[in-house]
């Protein structure tokens, strides 16, 4: 039988509780490893790692339409829309700071 084991988190430090319900249902599904998180630590990665794949709606620097962007617009860079991204991408004399949002965007 399980027993409920204490285990300690590599993100935040906290000790958290491994019950033995968990330790089955790991068990059943074949999982070698402990968690590594408490359970704060691991939604926060699974939330951050979910808006990654966000899309995320904002301005376009270019003709002030709306934009949809793969990352959380940052205010020190320009963001395009797509039509005014396509447009940028064939200036091959870009300048380099849109260069690099182009290299996100592809
Ligand atoms: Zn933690
Ligand atoms: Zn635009």
């Amino acid at each position: 039988m399980y027993e409920d084991k204490t285990l300690a988190c590599r993100d935040c430090g906290s000790e958290f509780i491994f019950t033995a319900g968990e330790q089955e249902f790991y068990a059943e599904r074949g999982f070698l490893n402990e968690p590594q998180r408490c359970k704060p630590c691991r939604d926060a990665r699974k939330a951050a790692a979910k808006a990654e794949r966000e899309m995320f709606t904002t301005t376009c620097d270019s003709c002030n339409g709306v934009a949809v962007v793969p990352f959380q617009p940052q205010n020190d860079r320009p963001v395009y829309c797509s039509e005014c991204f396509a447009k940028l991408k064939e200036q091959r004399d870009a300048p380099s700071d849109e260069r690099a949002v182009m290299g996100d965007l592809l």
